[in-house]
């Protein structure tokens, strides 16, 4: 049976701005070819395993796949019973050459659909703070190809109706042409004082914007060596973006800040950063993985009733000592009349979320404070339980023995080396592209250093290093980093806080 072809856009970058149905689609795909502009992040995201993935360039000189061959392919995945989604940039039919494609579709006689997309036209100034349509300056936006087909000869764009026609002009794939086209728009008419606005990877982390005017673009575009691909605004519209400004004026952007935590624990911390305008690196430097045996803490789980107190010091012993009780078929009243303390909010909720409410945590969110408060509460002849890693430091155990509590602390997982080789990241560190580089945990702090190897230090030089509390931040400063920042909170919205506020200053 013949597949199906799906015309899909991309939208411009942002992984917000693709469409529910483009997501849809995406997750039904056999193969899904996508060119330059499309995020490639859209496709770890939403293609199932096996998918397969066809990268057809297009960059605006150097086309990878020819035109004709982009649509043979299409025409043979469909007639091969396949599912294809082709991936464009923005929108498809917005010089996408989706046009083109989807005629060849109706000659070859495949079912096609068209899925419209958010297109740079419209976004790029959205996300600079220029909307291309305002009740006081304009009745009409053009969009407007800035890179005519070569083989035309003489230019079929009308200049002189342009320059005086519509308010607000766009030009995509103009950034090469940008002298001809301010010259024509001049010549034709514009005033030379006209604001103009170029918007380079819009909707990207690094978008960059660029305003000027008419006269003093293009020697503007030359000093801050500005490249394609990117969006020319042309009209007062321009002006609106001093008050409207959003997007690329968060507190981090532009910043690239790296994650060290494991692959699990990343998402909470790369979101938080997200939201403030970073771009997040991950580069996990340890793996959580159980214990070597799990005699310890069947042990402790078959007794947990006879416990007064349950100390959990991160969210993970929670996550793996739970799973385990209930994998050894037990649940949560398996926790009798036991006490809970965490150490912190995320643990705390942790817990919550498995229905188990906590009884104690701490003002700070560190070991110390944990054995004080417990102090407090009068643990002396109370039996304890510490769940924890393998690398945990003592000092808990040790003051709660020392106030004559009797303490069985059992290892629920261990922290070790990412086996992924951290090469890549010494390349971007080497090239001063990382901004942040945050610490979460000490064994974060020794893996990150011993991973990178012999340059480690000079390497992580550079880049402002945000530790999670005092004890990463020793740690740190004991393998010889320079620490920038210390989170006055020691959760992951404090670590963000406090590098917020170390990059305003
Ligand atoms: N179909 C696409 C446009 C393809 S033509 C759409 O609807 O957006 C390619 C041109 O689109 C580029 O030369 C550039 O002008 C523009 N473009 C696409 N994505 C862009 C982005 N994220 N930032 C700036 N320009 C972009």
């Amino acid at each position: 049976m013949t597949g199906k072809v799906y015309l899909v856009g991309a939208g411009p970058g942002d992984l917000g701005l693709l469409t529910v149905r483009g997501g849809e689609l995406l997750r039904r795909a056999d193969v899904v070819v996508y060119d330059r502009l499309a995020n490639p992040r859209l496709l770890d995201i939403y293609l199932r395993p096996g998918a397969e993935r066809v990268y057809v360039g297009k960059a605006s000189s150097q086309h990878t796949l020819a035109q004709d061959q982009i649509n043979g392919l299409l025409v043979r995945e469909a007639k091969a019973g396949k599912t294809v989604v082709r991936l464009h940039g923005g929108d498809p039919f917005v010089f996408g050459r989706g046009g083109e494609e989807a005629l060849e579709l109706v000659a070859a006689g495949i079912p096609f659909e068209v899925v419209p997309g958010v297109t740079s036209a419209v976004a790029a100034p959205a996300y600079a703070g220029i909307p291309v349509t305002h009740r006081g300056h304009n009745t009409s936006f053009a969009v407007i190809t800035g890179h005519e087909n070569p083989g035309k000869g003489v230019s079929t764009i009308a200049w002189d109706k342009l320059a005086n026609g519509p308010g607000v002009l766009v030009f995509l794939m103009g950034l090469a042409n940008l002298k001809l086209i301010v010259d024509e728009l001049v010549k034709n008419g514009r005033p030379p004082s006209t604001p103009i606005a170029i918007i380079r990877w819009a909707t990207w982390p690094c978008q960059r914007t660029l305003v000027g005017t008419l006269e003093d673009i293009v020697a503007r575009v030359e000093v801050a060596d500005f490249h394609p691909p990117a969006v020319i605004v042309v009209g007062s519209v321009v002006g609106l973006r001093d008050s409207l400004r959003w997007w690329d004026n968060r507190p981090l952007s532009g910043k690239r800040v790296l994650v060290t935590r494991s692959r699990e624990q990343a998402s909470v911390l790369a979101e938080l950063l997200r939201e403030q305008g970073a771009e997040p690196v991950e580069a996990p430097v340890l793996e959580i993985v159980p214990p070597e045996s799990f005699d310890e803490m069947d042990r402790a789980i078959g007794q947990l009733e006879n416990y007064d107190w349950v100390v959990f010091t991160s969210a993970n012993g929670v996550k793996l000592f739970v799973d385990r009780l209930m994998s050894t078929g037990h649940d949560v009243r398996a926790f009798g009349s036991a006490r809970l303390a965490a150490i912190g909010p995320a643990t705390a909720q942790e817990l919550r979320d498995r229905f188990l409410n906590v009884d104690f945590v701490p003002s700070e969110y560190v070991a110390e404070d944990v054995a004080a408060g417990l102090v407090g509460l009068g643990v002396s002849g109370k039996r304890v339980l510490l769940p924890r890693a393998d690398l945990a430091r003592d000092v808990l155990k040790v003051e709660l023995e020392k106030s004559g509590a009797m303490v069985d602390a059992v290892v629920c997982y261990r922290t070790v080396p990412a086996r992924e080789d951290l090469s890549r990241l010494a390349s971007e560190l080497a090239q001063g592209r990382i901004d942040v580089v945050t610490l979460a945990s000490s064994s974060t702090a020794r893996n990150l250093v011993s991973g990178l190897g012999e340059g480690a230090l000079q390497l992580l030089s550079r880049p402002i290093i945000a530790c999670i509390g005092p004890i990463t931040a020793a740690t740190a400063g004991e393998l010889g980093l320079r620490v920038d920042v210390v989170a006055p909170e020691h959760t992951m919205p404090g670590l963000v806080e406090a590098i917020v506020k170390a990059i305003g200053e």
